[in-house]
């Protein structure tokens, strides 16, 4: 198998219909239609082989979480995906592999209507690069400059069950298989918040995906938009899994577990009706975990207002 049969055969597809996509795999460049009025939204995430995920992990799981976390970046913004494009380094043109990889990928994307655009397929150590290109009215954006003192903070789904997954798949801790089960599901497959980001828009003032640690991310909201915040510690939703840990434990990883996915956001308070609502309608449970304040810093306390003394360790590849 030649590089172009490699791609005719994996990823060259029938563009879903709707999508609005003129011209996909195949030629120089794809076209891609901007819905009127719109403006574009990027971004880009990598995925690097024994530093996102250990050698032999499913391609399938590799396949669906490359995608999953740029929808998510997407989603943090309020944007309506439009399509995607894949740079794809490989060790060996591998069958197998391939076939799992474009199955998890594919299943996500088709449950998204969102087509493959193009690409660049290299032979070299496994390195997953996905560029996502979605669109939004740009004052509808969900940026993280746009918290104000007194908002509230919500966040979406639950939090700590990817890093308890992660800590038991690398034997640092034991977890009964009927909870490694699910929580290995929320660090494989995310599924990222699409349509609440979307149904947030003109809601929400600032948004950020979780995905380093809700402590470290909610610190960029915070930095960007030069303000600070008091959340309670107990108030925070845990995994399933998590929710079996002890107390400790338990505030530790929902606060600065990782690869959660869930989104991250601010509204003002008498918008408490309607987030609820617009989460709701896009199927996701939301709680509100503290608020905005004008003095910088980050505060954390217990449920009953005594500040806890717990430091963010979001991720950082060169820390
Ligand atoms: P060029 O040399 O003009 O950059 P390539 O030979 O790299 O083109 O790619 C041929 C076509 O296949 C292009 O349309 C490109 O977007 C697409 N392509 C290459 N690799 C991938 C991939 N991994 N996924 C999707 N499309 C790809
Ligand atoms: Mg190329």
């Amino acid at each position: 198998m030649n590089e172009f049969e490699l791609i005719a055969q994996y990823f060259m597809r029938p563009t879903p219909a709707g999508a609005p996509l003129r011209l996909g795999v195949g030629d120089d460049c794809a076209l891609l239609d901007v819905p009127a009025g719109d403006t574009l939204a990027i971004s880009t995430d990598m995925l690097v082989e024994g530093r996102h995920f250990f050698e032999g992990t499913d391609p399938e799981a590799l396949g669906h979480k490359a995608l999953a976390v740029n929808l998510s970046d997407l989603a943090a913004m309020g944007a309506t995906p439009l399509g995607f494009s894949l740079a794809l380094a490989l060790p060996a043109a591998d069958a197998g592999w391939l076939e799992g990889f474009a199955h998890g990928l594919f299943g996500l994307a088709d449950a998204h209507c969102l087509p493959l655009i193009g690409g660049d397929t290299t032979r070299g150590p496994l390195n997953i690069c996905i560029t996502i290109y979605g669109s939004l009215p740009a004052q509808a954006a969900l940026r993280r400059d746009a918290a104000c003192a007194g908002d509230e903070i919500w966040v979406s789904g639950t939090l700590g069950d990817a890093r308890l997954a992660l800590e038991a798949l690398q034997g640092k801790r034991l977890l009964d298989r009927t909870l490694l089960r699910p929580a290995s599901t929320r660090l494989h497959r995310p599924e990222p918040r699409v349509a609440l980001g979307v149904a947030l828009r003109g809601l929400a003032h600032a948004a950020v995906d979780v995905s380093d640690g809700l402590m470290g991310d909610l610190a960029h909201i915070l930095a960007r938009s030069g303000v600070g915040a008091v959340i309670d510690a107990d108030a925070l939703p845990c995994g399933e899994a998590l929710s079996a840990q002890d107390g400790a434990l338990r505030r530790e990883f929902a606060l600065n577990g990782g690869d959660d996915y869930e989104l991250c956001f601010t509204a003002a308070p008498d918008q408490a009706g309607a987030v609820q609502a617009a989460a709701q309608a896009a199927g996701v449970r939301v709680t509100r975990i503290g608020h905005i304040v004008g003095t910088p810093g980050l505060q954390v306390t217990d449920g009953a207002g005594q500040p806890l003394a717990i430091a963010a360790h979001g991720f950082d590849h060169f820390g």
